[in-house]
């Protein structure tokens, strides 16, 4: 017998974590590597919700375990959020407090899907999602998109690939890693669609304060309220709040799911770490000023991005209208001679570039679409246009 199991052999390492680790270790060793890997703000957390946990660990009621579903003054707390943000009304009951987005990810899949069950993923997808929806016995259906339609799936790309085993559509706007955000009648279009064919929506919205310009997030529960019987809304205060580190997402779904999901992690992890669920009341329940600041300097971190990697021939960058990534092509460079080699993939293209200009990016393969690179732009500006211009000097000797 093997040693490991199938289903737990089969996971591949998260593309994105290796990379960001390949880079430390080389900074480790002295080199002066600049990372686009990693996916999270660079700001602090904000003070007040530092402040919070401080308090909350002084406090013995934080010293045990609490109710596995989460401590009810956050679930009330983020059932007001939803109703703030969102527009849409939500009963505490139906808010379930997990350790990070991740975890609301991977439960929501195993709370809905059974062995066969399809699930409909656009592609650029968030590596995650594939190894979730396999661990839960689940198929992952790829439907593809491109930088020429803005990476946006369409209906009729929807429609073409659902069949009668098709339970679930994972629809994430603004999108990791395209930064690509729905406009409201395509959310609308493709939620009234889900509804027609009773087909579960999965929609992951934790980068729904970070958009720019005209682009706005409407959640697909707010577009078409008809779903909230068959739909699991994903968050978290990582990437609105700068929290990455203290593990708080949950999920929001109908009452059978919720607890057929809190069951599963009663026995999988128990409730999340009372002093981190203590800051995270704090962050929902204070004010969007924070965020509104950060939005700010991504937004001028994504022009500047956007331009510099524009002028390299052989890329091209469609705008990203939230998030914080650049998700731009690089086909034009595969196959041209670099430095004497002549990378042929954007995986051999991000390791000359991490080895020759020390830069750090992870290739459109994590992503399920060779081709492109994907920069987060959550980095000092200096970093930031010093990083592209390296990458810049490389690309530009491809012949
Ligand atoms: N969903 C998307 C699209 C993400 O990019 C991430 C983090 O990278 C998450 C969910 C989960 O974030 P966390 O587990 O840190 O809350």
């Amino acid at each position: 017998k093997p040693r490991v199991s199938a289903r737990v052999g089969g996971i591949s390492e998260s593309a994105t974590l290796a990379v960001d680790s390949k880079a430390k270790a080389l900074k480790a060793a002295g080199r002066p590597v600049i990372g686009f890997g990693a996916g999270e703000p660079d700001f602090p957390t904000p003070q007040p919700i530092v402040d919070a946990a401080i308090a909350a660990c002084s406090d013995p009621r934080n010293h045990r375990y609490s109710p596995a579903a989460g401590l009810p003054e956050l679930r009330e707390a983020i059932a007001a959020k939803t109703l703030r943000d969102s527009g849409v009304q939500v009963d505490p009951s139906r808010v379930l407090v997990t350790n990070g987005g991740k975890q609301a990810v991977y439960q929501a899949f195993a709370a809905l899907l059974d062995p066969g069950d399809e699930v409909l993923l656009p592609a650029p997808y968030w590596t995650t999602y594939p190894e979730a929806i396999t661990l839960a016995d689940g198929v992952p259906v790829i439907v593809p998109t491109d930088d020429e339609s803005g990476f946006l799936a369409t209906v009729d790309q929807l429609e073409a690939a659902r069949t009668p085993r098709t339970k679930v559509l994972l629809f994430n706007s603004p999108s990791n890693p395209t930064g690509a955000v729905y406009p409201p009648d395509q959310v609308k279009a493709i939620g009234e669609w889900a509804l027609r064919h009773g087909i579960w929506v999965i929609t992951d919205e934790i980068y729904e304060h970070l958009v720019y310009g005209a682009a706005e997030h409407v959640s697909i529960t707010a577009a078409v309220p008809e779903l909230a019987d068959t739909c699991v809304v994903l968050n978290g205060v990582a990437k609105t709040y700068a929290m990455t580190g203290w593990r708080v997402g949950w999920m929001i779904a109908p009452s059978d799911v919720i607890k057929a999901a809190t069951n599963l992690q009663s026995h999988l992890s128990s409730n999340v770490a009372n002093v981190s669920q203590r800051a995270a009341l704090e962050a929902v329940s204070g004010s969007l000023d924070a965020v509104a600041e950060m939005r700010t300097a991504f937004d001028r971190r994504r022009r500047t991005i956007v331009g510099l990697l524009s002028a390299i021939p052989g890329v091209t960058c469609p705008e990203p209208e939230g998030a914080f990534y650049a998700y731009p092509s690089v086909k034009g460079l595969l196959g041209k001679e670099i430095r004497g080699v002549r990378p042929s993939t954007s995986v051999e293209l991000a390791e000359l570039v991490l080895e020759q200009a020390e830069v750090a990016v992870v290739p459109g393969e994590a992503f399920g679409t060779p081709g492109y690179f994907r920069l987060s732009y959550a980095l000092g500006d200096d970093d930031l246009v010093e990083g592209v211009r390296r990458v810049a000097d490389l690309l530009g000797e491809a012949r």
